[in-house]
């Protein structure tokens, strides 16, 4: 039988970064402020969580306080899983960056990018029952992972008490639609703490 899944948040700065786990197998959700390297690697070694045993790290969305040290994180040995909408994405995130942000920008080298209808395949191959969602509003590249168990990371999709009345809020209602379509009953959020995920909350 699969080990059961983990879930530790080694976040900083008010922002979480996911390590979710089956056993050795671990995939990191949100990739670090820019320029912090050394604080992601002493906040995964207080985790226990060597670096080596990160099989992928995802972004749900190409801003800086979400995919900073994609990079880096990339050279130095996880790699970088780019989802279909994301593709267009990543660039743009190196031409908003400051100097000071120390940003490394994204390379195309080495990523891994991959369609969403293959994302069960690709995480089952790693040890995870679940699947990864586009869930835009917040952004075009937001994306979720959701996991058969009900867990969901849905980075800064805006929460349904706080979405508006224009296109970018249809568009999280419809991701919120999704996200419990397809079975989410627990957030783990870009922000904040961990929360239910109502089935009678509007959105
Ligand atoms: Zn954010």
């Amino acid at each position: 039988m699969a080990p059961p899944v983990t879930i530790v948040n080694v976040g900083y700065r008010s922002t979480n970064f996911w390590v979710v786990s089956a056993g050795t197998s671990r995939l990191l959700v949100d990739l670090g402020w820019p320029g912090t390297m050394g604080t992601m690697r002493a906040q995964l070694e207080r985790a226990g969580v060597p670096l080596a045993e990160l099989r992928g790290g995802l972004a749900t969305h190409y801003h800086p306080d979400h995919a900073g040290l994609a990079e880096e994180l990339k050279l130095a040995g996880v790699p970088l899983i780019v989802m279909e909408n994301q593709v267009p994405a990543f660039p743009q995130l190196t031409r908003w960056a400051k100097p000071q942000d120390h940003f490394v920008p994204i390379t195309p080298a080495g990523n891994m990018t991959l369609a969403f209808a293959d994302s069960r395949a690709w995480l089952a191959r790693i040890g995870f029952a679940g699947e990864i969602l586009p869930t835009p509003g917040h952004s075009d590249d937001s994306v979720s992972l959701l996991l058969d168990d009900g867990a969901a990371f849905t980075g800064d999709l805006t929460a349904p008490a706080l979405i508006g009345e224009d296109d970018a809020g249809r568009l999280a209602t419809a991701s919120w639609r999704l996200l419990r379509e397809r079975g989410a009953t627990r957030l783990y959020p870009g922000h904040g703490p961990v929360r239910p995920l109502r089935a009678d909350t509007a959105g």
